[in-house]
């Protein structure tokens, strides 16, 4: 074989040639990518020191790429405080037993600005007793994430009132069954309907049984506690669970939601519109699993309360 020092140097300047083009890809690639390109050792103390970072994370998070390399905490002071327990605890927990991290979470920027970014990465095989090398991205997910929450609010509220929809409450309703099983506590649930409200449509017009929807939603929201989940089970109908209560508290509630009904008409356009509501209240019980039972009882008694006048509230 030809393996003369002249062939030698064409290969090595072959080579170079090559590691060059290399080079400049990743450059041109770092620089073009609307992402953060970062890699990281976490030493043996825990503490991780950044390896490399790209351009990006100026516009992605308003911190120059050498202030991430000189200190990875410049990072962690951005995410949002709501967002940085589930963070840590993911990170530490990925660190232990994974080979990759995924999460979203929300950032914080100096400007004040907050976005929600991407933040992924992945272990790669150790060298030796070297501390692992982790490879990752960062990437501004804002505008996904806005229209997540946004069609998870639709899926789940009531666009009229703006209460939680059926599939929120029963969301609601399952958790509550689990809690009751574990801490052995009260928990009650109201189901509401408006008497004759077909009357006020009738009589008013549909866009003023929308409108007096949606004050009796408010009014009987500002009767709640926080914790309560208030829902529009459907039509003129509402249903709302009441944790953590006995039921002398349920049917206090209730009635207090009755009589803020009836006590004054509501002004619309100039129509005093009177509004009353019949109530139907019900505990859950030890034995109580789903939420069928539970509805039921709530219903026979709001049925009771209508066969009995209306304007009132019953249990069962
Ligand atoms: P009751 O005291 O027995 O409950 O009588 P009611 O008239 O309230 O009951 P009914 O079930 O006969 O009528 C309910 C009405 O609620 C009929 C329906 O058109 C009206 N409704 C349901 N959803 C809406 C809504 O979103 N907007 C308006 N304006 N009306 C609605
Ligand atoms: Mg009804
Ligand atoms: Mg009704």
């Amino acid at each position: 074989m030809d393996d003369t020092p002249e062939t030698q140097s064409d290969a090595t300047t072959q080579e170079l040639r090559e590691l060059r083009e290399k080079a400049e890809r990743f450059d041109r690639f770092t620089r073009s990518l609307p992402a953060m390109l970062y890699d990281y050792i976490i030493n043996h103390d825990g503490i991780s020191h950044c390896l490399y970072c790209s351009a990006y994370s100026l516009e992605l998070l308003g911190i120059p790429p050498e202030d991430f390399l000189a200190d990875m905490d410049r990072f962690w002071n951005l995410i949002h405080p709501d967002d940085l327990t589930r963070f840590r605890e993911l990170d530490l927990k990925t660190n232990r037993e994974e080979v990759t991290f995924s999460m979203d979470t929300r950032v914080v920027l100096a400007s004040g600005k907050e976005k929600w970014i991407r933040v992924s990465s992945k272990k790669n095989p150790p060298h030796g007793d070297q501390p692992a090398i982790w490879s990752g991205y960062m990437i501004d997910i804002s505008g996904t994430k806005q229209l997540e929450l946004m069609l998870q609010e639709q899926a789940t509220h009531d666009a009229l009132t703006g209460l939680g929809n059926r599939h929120y409450f029963q969301r609601h309703f399952r958790d509550e069954l689990l809690r009751k099983d574990r801490y052995q506590r009260d928990s009650a649930v109201l189901l509401l309907d408006l008497d004759h409200f077909k009357k006020v449509n009738d009589r008013y017009g549909h866009d003023a049984g929308d409108f007096v929807l949606m004050r009796v939603s408010q009014l009987v929201k500002a009767q709640l506690r926080e914790v309560d989940v208030p829902a529009r089970w459907g039509g003129e109908e509402f249903c709302i669970l009441l944790p953590e209560t006995t039921l002398d508290d349920a049917l206090a509630a209730a009635e207090r939601i009755r009589a803020g009904l009836a006590r004054v008409p509501l002004d619309y356009q100039g129509e005093a519109i009177e509004v009353t509501a019949s109530i139907g209240v019900t505990t859950l019980n030890a034995d109580d699993r789903r939420i069928e039972p539970v509805i039921k009882r709530a219903d026979a008694a709001l049925y009771r309360a209508k066969r009995d006048g209306r304007n009132r509230v019953a249990h069962g």
